[in-house]
């Protein structure tokens, strides 16, 4: 059965997307530790990130570099963290986080609640900002 994420990739479930390209989508994640938390994902179904290739797995860090340089331009923070957890989606991603401290990393901190429009307006500030758009 397809995941969560490649339903989103397909389009069948609606995500607030800020970049894609043929092997990769990134998008917001829906309960974000701060604004701008957003996920990379490989258009490939796999569980486990280390799972994939060397060259997939480098292609999916050099897109999140991308993805993450665009994150910093819309959202002004000292560095964008990484993380890879994966335990709640079976599906590998990446997340990118905007910090200005390092507990702004802490999945155990509360999620922000953000409307629709909130997460429109980040997406398309992270988009406009995201130099691989077509
Ligand atoms: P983990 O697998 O522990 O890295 O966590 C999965 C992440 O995916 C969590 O931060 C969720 O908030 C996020 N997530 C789950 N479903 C969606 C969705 N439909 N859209 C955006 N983010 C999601």
């Amino acid at each position: 059965m397809a995941t969560i994420f490649s339903k989103i990739v397909a389009g069948e479930i609606p995500s607030y997307k800020v970049a894609e390209d043929d092997k990769f989508y990134a998008f917001l994640d829906i309960n974000p530790l701060v604004k701008g938390h957003t996920l990379v994902v490989p258009k490939k179904e796999v569980d486990y990130i280390y799972d994939l290739s060397d060259e997939e797995l480098a292609a999916m860090h050099v897109f999140a570099k991308h993805v993450a340089l665009a994150i910093q331009k819309a959202f002004p923070c000292r560095k964008v963290g990484e993380a890879v957890i994966g335990l709640e989606v079976p599906h590998a991603h990446i997340h990118l986080i905007p910090i200005q401290n390092e507990s702004d990393m802490l999945f155990s901190n509360p999620k922000l609640k953000l409307s629709d429009e909130e997460f429109k307006s980040i997406e398309e500030r992270i988009h406009n900002a995201w130099e691989g758009k077509a």
